[in-house]
């Protein structure tokens, strides 16, 4: 259906240092990615989401020169019809919401159940869109987070009222380390990036998703 593969011409223009905000701002270093809009216009279209009183859609993020923001994002308050809520809600762009549809569903509520003996309610969400360079560090890289396109989660909250935290069960007790680590690997079947513990301290107590392209065709995927 996305036929965005088709590379729009390699862009000659070099890497954009896009100035934010005043001076004692981080800035990020950012390139024309027309793939971007064609992958998000694609996803609308596609009917593959559908508004709910848990996805309503908001406002275009960003604007004109600007290189963060969605055209059509998404808040998302919770996932599977309303049981497993997103606290604060995200903010998202189309091809995420599937994406973390898929990984609540067919990942996280079963390995709830089968690891912990309880179903899950509540996902505790650390960050969404959020116009800054990678990592935090002026003078980097657009994180995918400044195109809607990536979410932290750093908690895990059951029916039972048990809540798991990344940085406590990643090395913790042997049943939330299991659950932890089932639900890393199955993310890396949802999304094109998934950095956890693992990867370095700064993900220490949260797992990020998230859709970039990564390597030359762009269908490369980073697990960590
Ligand atoms: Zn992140």
């Amino acid at each position: 259906m996305v036929s965005s593969r088709v590379s729009v011409g390699v862009s000659v223009v070099a890497a954009a240092l896009a100035l934010w905000g005043c001076s004692t701002q981080p800035y990020y270093v950012a390139k024309p990615e027309p793939w971007r809009a064609d992958e998000e216009q694609a996803c609308l279209t596609s009917g593959a989401i559908r508004e709910s009183s848990f996805l309503q859609s908001r406002s275009a993020l960003g604007g004109p020169g600007e290189f963060c923001g969605a055209h059509r994002p998404f808040e998302m308050s919770a996932a599977d019809q309303g049981r497993v809520s997103l606290k604060p809600a995200a903010m998202l762009r189309c091809p995420m919401i599937p994406a973390v549809e898929r990984w609540v569903q067919l990942v996280v509520e079963p390995a709830a159940r089968a690891h912990l003996g309880s179903p899950l309610t509540e996902l505790k969400v650390a960050a969404s869109y959020s116009c800054r360079p990678m990592n935090h560090v002026s003078g980097g890289r657009l994180s995918e987070h400044g195109h809607a396109n990536a979410l932290d989660i750093s908690q895990f909250h059951l029916a039972d009222g048990r809540v798991i935290t990344v940085k406590g069960g990643w090395n913790g007790d042997v049943r939330e380390r299991a659950f932890l680590h089932a639900i890393h690997r199955g993310a890396c079947q949802e999304f094109t990036t998934v950095l956890g513990p693992e990867h370095d301290a700064l993900h220490h107590d949260h797992f990020h998703m998230d859709l970039a392209r990564h390597g030359r065709d762009g269908m490369n995927r980073i697990c960590k």
